[in-house]
């Protein structure tokens, strides 16, 4: 890696520089040396001497400064030896003894100095080498990518992150044009002139550069998103070079892309709704507001942000809105209310949904509304009131009606049945057959007409729920056979067939009003029969229950109009059709007395074949004798 490369070669110049210093101190003090030898007396002991003496600072240099002392301790001693024993080569003398002392102090001074310049060098290696280290782990460690250009903007540098970002290899652009190799395209690919470079402008001019949103080549021509930051390297006031540090922004820039478009889609969301969409900080002042809001306050959403409803509203009514604001802030849950709110044409009715939203520490910290204009929905219900009661009102006037009308035709309806009778009587005592026959007939038709009069008796009683139960347990058999025979008796030439059944079935109930339903169901039978002039009538027990049927073979009725035949008025196409008369009171009062006393009524029936009318009761128990 260049940097290292280049404290190496610091390291290595500095050891060179101290050897050269060193080297030229010795040479210099070797030819002090010689000229002392050369004058002296004895000049080849002296300059051997001198040698010795060298000997400490050499041994320093190598070795360091104690063994550089222990040798100069040593080369003293052996000197002083010589210099003290006699017959040796140096005779004693001052002069002698004044080179002896002037070169061992001269070597201690250059052991003492070149020991301390050791230390030094070695202390600057040791710091130099941890920088190295340490800078070396820092690079090598991160995440982001880190290279270092020259002056010409050349490759000195690229760190192991930069290496697998971009795929190429340190060695491979060494001294190689960054702007050429690297960043020489824009982030849709068109190439970038060397001239329009940012980065390298900015490397020239010596200042930082930093850029948010660029692209790097890799090895594979693949184009990288990157932000970076590049600073100039400043070597004695001049810019020697530039560092710049890069990080892959491929995943935020994605992130990003991800986040507008949700942004987008919610606003589109907003602005597409029909209601009114916004969003209050806890002052009330607005943080966001659909397109519904701008236009019907006519205010833009910039205009809207930042400002409250006292800014938009009337007092009155921007205090309402700031009153369920802040219940919903106060309680922290949403809330469902109407507001009034003055548009262009008068004031407008909204169902408010307004619920909180919470900062991190889950306090409520905003109020979201959606409001919708339920103005029309309002008027409607208010016109439907209206209508209601007005139906109503008519309803209690037409039940009024049939009430009073059916008790007025009532009275002259028994009167006219009592006097046909006497007449009938009469005429039978008198054998007058002419009186007789009409006699009967008119008789029949009061029998008919009061029939009609005592449904539209019950329909009104029912209605006003004023339709009264006689409850006792009877006999559900024999009360089925005497509605049989009366019925049977009434209707010559129609065959009624009442199925035998020995046990008796007790029911508890208005005997009057079940015999009532029998006779509508077996008057039916009778009433829309065809060629077929027959009818089976059954009472059986199914578990709990007492189950009484009808069954004719007569024009049946519709598959579709079965649901609606225990309806009130409800009389079946095909009857209407063949003016079989009626008025469709029976099967909807024989329904309210069949449900009143818990049971159940349906039909089966099938058009021009017949049908079967079955009600169940629940059983009670027979009472006992007392
Ligand atoms: P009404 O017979 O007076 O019209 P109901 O309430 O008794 O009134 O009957 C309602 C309608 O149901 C009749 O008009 C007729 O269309 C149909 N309906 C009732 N019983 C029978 C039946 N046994 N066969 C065919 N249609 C029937």
């Amino acid at each position: 890696m260049a940097p290292e490369h280049d404290q190496q070669t610091g390291l290595i110049v500095r050891r060179r520089a101290l050897a050269g210093a060193i080297s030229v101190s010795l040479v210099l003090t070797v030819i002090a040396m010689l000229a002392v030898a050369l004058t002296a007396e004895n000049a080849l002991f002296v300059f051997s001497l001198a040698l010795l003496i060298l000997v400490a600072p050499f041994i320093t240099l190598l070795y360091g400064l104690g063994p550089g002392l222990l040798s100069a301790a040593l080369v003293a001693l052996f000197s002083a030896y010589y210099f003290s024993t006699p017959g040796q080569l140096l005779h004693y003398s001052d002069e002698a003894l004044r080179l002896v002392i002037t070169l061992s102090m001269l070597s201690l001074i250059l052991t003492v100095m070149i020991g301390a310049l050791r230390r030094a060098v070695q202390a600057g290696e040791r710091k130099l080498r941890h920088q190295l280290t340490f800078s070396q782990a820092i690079t090598g460690s991160m995440g982001e990518g880190l290279y270092a250009l020259d002056q010409e903007g050349n490759l000195t540098f690229l760190n192991p992150a930069a290496e697998r970002l971009l795929g190429w290899r340190d060695s491979d652009l060494l001294g190689k044009s960054v702007h050429d190799i690297i960043h020489c395209r824009d982030a849709d690919g068109t190439r970038l002139p060397t001239q329009d470079c940012p980065l390298l402008s900015a490397l020239h001019s010596g200042t930082a550069y930093r850029n948010d949103d660029d692209v790097f080549v890799c090895s594979d021509g693949a184009l990288l998103p990157v932000d970076y930051t590049s600073a100039p390297i400043v070597t004695d006031g001049r810019v020697s070079g530039a560092v710049l540090a890069f990080g892959d922004i491929t995943e935020r820039k994605h992130a990003g892309e991800a986040l507008w478009e949700s942004e987008e889609r919610l606003r589109s969301i907003l602005d597409n709704s029909p209601a009114v969409i916004f969003l209050k900080d806890a002052d009330g002042r607005y943080v966001l507001v659909n397109r519904r809001f701008e236009e019907l306050f006519h205010v833009t959403r910039e205009q809207a942000v930042g400002r409250t409803d006292l800014d938009i509203f009337p007092l009155e009514i921007a205090e309402d809105l700031r009153a369920n604001d802040l219940k919903v802030l106060e309680t922290g849950a949403p809330i469902a209310m109407e507001e009034v709110v003055p548009q262009d044409d008068g004031p407008h009715t909204y169902i408010s949904i307004k619920f909180p939203l919470f900062s991190s520490k889950g306090m409520p910290k905003a109020v979201c509304g959606i409001s919708t204009d339920i103005t029309g929905r309002k008027h409607a219900e208010e016109q439907r009131t209206v209508l209601l009661a007005e139906v109503e009102r008519a309803l209690a006037v037409r039940n009024q009606f049939l009430s009073i009308a059916s008790h007025e035709l009532k009275t002259p309806v028994t009167l006219l049945r009592g006097y046909s009778q006497i007449l009938n009587r009469h005429a039978q005592q008198k054998n007058d057959t002419v009186a007789l026959r009409p006699l009967q007939v008119i008789d029949r038709q009061i029998e008919r007409m009061t029939r009609l009069i005592d449904d539209l008796l019950d329909v009104s009683r029912i209605e006003s729920g004023t339709i009264e139960f006689q409850v006792a347990p009877f006999d559900l058999v024999a009360a089925l056979s005497e509605v049989a025979g009366e019925v049977g008796v009434f209707s010559p030439g129609f065959v009624l067939r009442l199925q035998d059944q020995a046990a008796d079935l007790w029911v508890l109930g208005d005997r009057q009003r079940i015999q009532q339903v029998m006779t509508n169901l077996m008057t039916n039978a009778i009433k829309y029969a065809s060629e077929r002039r027959e009818a089976d009538v059954r009472v059986d027990q199914n578990g709990d229950q007492a189950v009484v049927s009808v069954t004719d073979y007569g024009i049946g009725i519709p598959q579709d109009q079965q649901a609606q035949v225990f309806d009130r008025y409800f009389r079946g196409e095909n009857a209407s059709a063949n003016n079989y008369g009626g008025l469709g009171m029976g099967l909807y009062i024989s329904r309210y007395i069949i449900s009143h006393h818990h049971g159940n009524i349906s039909v089966v029936s099938e058009e021009g074949k017949g049908s079967t009318f079955t009600f169940a009761l629940p059983l009670t128990d027979r009472p006992t004798a007392d």
